[in-house]
């Protein structure tokens, strides 16, 4: 069945015009989502820093927001990782030296352990080190919320 008689037919020239404004506007709308998403990504990690009064959940380090070196730049890790369905709250963060966070994300080229971490992040965190060879755990500890 065609279009009805009243309808007027797109030229292939307007189809065209059509189909590029839409990817526009798609472009534009995804655009939006990611820089909302970073804001509130970006807002959250200067919670999750002030929460923790600048140090590392996991050694005690401290940490900055904002540093020249990225060694020192505190990095807001969520507890259960956003691709095993983690939400982007202040609870699922912790604030984590950046060396720690590639042992989290089992990231060190030639690493012996990696470390595994659950709990609160507003409550207890507890952190435990796992053996990359055996798959044993090894050196076990908790961290309290800072209050
Ligand atoms: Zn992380």
């Amino acid at each position: 069945m065609g279009a009805p008689a009243y309808v007027q037919k797109r030229s292939p020239f307007q189809k065209a015009v059509d189909r590029y404004e839409r990817r526009q506007a798609q472009a534009k709308a995804t655009v939006k989502k990611t820089r909302a998403r970073m804001e509130l990504r970006s807002r959250l990690r200067e919670q999750v820093y002030a929460r923790d009064k600048g140090r590392c959940r996991a050694t005690g380090k401290p940490l900055m927001l904002h540093a020249a070196s990225p060694y020192l730049v505190g990095h807001a890790h969520h507890i259960v990782w956003l691709g095993r369905g983690g939400q982007d709250v202040l609870e699922n963060l912790v604030l984590i030296d950046p060396q720690i966070h590639e042992l989290i994300h089992a990231r060190v080229v030639n690493a012996s352990k990696r470390i595994d971490v659950r709990g609160d992040g507003n409550g207890t965190v507890y952190f435990v080190e796992v053996n990359l060879e055996t798959g044993k755990q090894g050196h076990e500890w908790a961290s309290e919320c800072p209050q």
